[in-house]
């Protein structure tokens, strides 16, 4: 088996590549405003109440007409899961890592159309889908070679005239409930660590994006995955959410979204359900406040760099975005000086069209609550730069930058998922990583300093799940960077790592006499 390295990034600024990109995003708009049923146990289930997908970027364009599963169809499609797993628990690892590395040689074929369709449908930047669409691939090659590693378990000792030994057993069914802004690597990094482990899924995509969600089941069918082991059933969340939630044959549930959302499934899993034999599992991603620290020794250009580039990709729409900037305050103004210009620098508009920076937020909701909170730090801080929006033809906010903010002001605290970035001055290094620890999350961070001694003090001290020194706070790489957070940013699952596939399964111990 060739050693797992992760999937490359396409330079776009090689003629090929665009024009390749340029071309996938014609293959497209062939496609566009399709219609997409549910897939339970195989059959596909068309309904008349529809989720209408669009292109956030441009909301006339409607990327498909997705079936929406109510609480008797999610029925059903709990007892096709159920049903499949009497199967699936036994058949071997290795054989469902296959399903993983076949998929991914299908996805790595249609690299670009696949995140081409992630510009139309989540309004990705370019570089953005493209990574989306790389990560995606990273979690197929990945998990399956994990569940090679931990298939014939861990050895534990015998003693003379006995066999003891050790391994793992899938849980049951698992509840996938999946994100939006990476609506296929987390989609389907979610879902096929469930598989390749031997339990069977429920899959509930974000309902901002369930055709990309549609093709990667389709991938999988397409790479012989059996039916009824992986069941696509959209749907609200107030509708079928909870009911999958509750339903006492929910063995699991895998979950990346919002801190409320994660705090209600968290509580409701907690309850014991009309015949339910066990007490749920619950696997969250949740939110982030993630704080980049410059201290005053330090490249302050690459501070300034790894600000804009972390607050701003994918429009600061990441759990892991750069949110706060805590600076030392001898160099407190040439950083926020500098990121202002860079910031001023930055394109903006509909990814279908050309490769921009950044492209729009991802529905209305966004929209609003991002401008409420654009409000909100003009009365608490200094605005810089930005602070205008456009929803007239897609979702867009101009990158916004506030300065001189309280560490306890709502814009420093709270979650805004958008291209807002708060400035605060802190006396010294100590003082930076109090400010940096003064959320409820602990999701990810960064420190720039040439500092030896600082750098092994935040190692210690900046209490957040993924740590970086002299770099931006997103971008996780699956099998490098082990992805997840403390705190109420989730569970601390780390997503891409070597202990995330046994969260999904149960150890079982058993020891024979001769
Ligand atoms: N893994 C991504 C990163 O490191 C963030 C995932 C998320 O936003 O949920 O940037």
């Amino acid at each position: 088996m060739i050693p797992y390295k992760h999937e490359p990034f396409t330079d776009f600024t090689n003629e090929k590549n665009h024009k390749d990109f340029v071309q996938a995003l014609k293959t497209v708009e062939r496609y566009l405003g399709q219609e997409y049923p549910l897939i339970i146990g195989g059959e596909r289930i068309m309904t008349e109440d529809k989720i209408i997908s669009i292109n956030p970027a441009k909301k006339t364009e409607v990327i498909g007409k997705v079936a929406k599963a109510n609480k008797k169809l999610a029925g059903e499609a709990m007892n096709a899961a159920g049903r499949a797993f009497q199967f699936w628990r036994k058949v071997k690892p290795e054989f469902r890592a296959g399903f993983l590395f076949k998929a991914a040689a299908i996805i790595r074929r249609r690299k670009h159309e696949f995140s081409a369709l992630l510009t139309k449908e989540a309004g990705k930047p370019w570089k953005e889908a493209d990574a989306d669409t790389a990560e995606a691939i990273d979690f197929l090659e990945y998990y399956g070679r994990q569940m090679l590693k931990l298939k014939d378990g861990v050895p534990v000792e015998s003693r003379p005239g006995e066999f003891n030994r050790y391994g793992y057993i899938p849980l049951g069914v698992g509840v996938v409930i999946s994100p939006w802004n990476f609506p296929f690597a987390i989609m389907a990094g979610t879902t096929v660590a469930a598989l390749v482990t031997g339990n069977t899924v429920v899959l509930k995509p974000a309902s901002t994006t369930p055709v990309i969600a549609a093709k990667f089941v389709e991938v999988l069918e397409e790479a012989g995955l059996p039916k009824g082991v992986l069941n696509y059933v959209p749907g609200s969340g107030s509708e079928i959410g909870d009911y999958l939630v509750d339903h006492p044959k929910t063995r699991f549930i895998s979950f990346t979204g919002s801190r409320d959302v994660g705090l209600r499934i968290f509580e409701r899993a907690g309850q014991l359900s009309e015949g339910q034999i066990w007490l749920k599992r619950v696997i969250a991603e949740m939110g982030g406040k993630d704080t980049i620290v410059v201290d005053k020794e330090a490249d302050l250009e690459l501070a300034a760099q790894s600000i804009v580039a972390s607050a701003f990709g994918f429009s600061g729409q990441k759990c892991s975005a750069c949110s706060r900037a805590v600076v030392v305050e001898d160099v407190y103004e040439e950083v926020l000086n500098r990121v202002v210009e860079l910031t001023e620098k930055l394109t903006i508009g509909n990814p279908s069209r050309q490769d921009y920076f950044m492209g729009p937020v991802i529905d209305q909701a966004a929209y609003d609550k991002i401008m409420s909170y654009i409000e909100i730090g003009k009365g608490e801080g200094k605005l810089m730069i930005g602070g205008e929006g456009d929803d007239s033809e897609g979702y867009f906010i101009r990158p916004t930058v506030f300065a001189d903010l309280d560490p306890k002001a709502r814009i420093m605290q709270e979650e805004i998922f958008g291209p807002v970035v708060g400035f605060t001055k802190a006396k010294n290094f100590d003082q930076a990583i109090e400010i940096a620890n003064n959320t409820e999350y602990g999701l990810t961070g960064a420190v720039i300093t040439t500092n030896r001694e600082h750098i092994e003090k935040a190692r210690e001290d900046f209490h957040v799940g993924n740590l970086y020194f002299n770099r931006g706070c997103t971008g996780a790489i699956v099998g490098y960077q082990p992805f997840g957070g403390f705190n109420l940013s989730g569970t601390d699952s780390k997503a891409g790592g070597p202990d995330y596939l046994p969260l999904h399964m149960q150890g079982k111990t058993t020891s024979e006499m001769f």
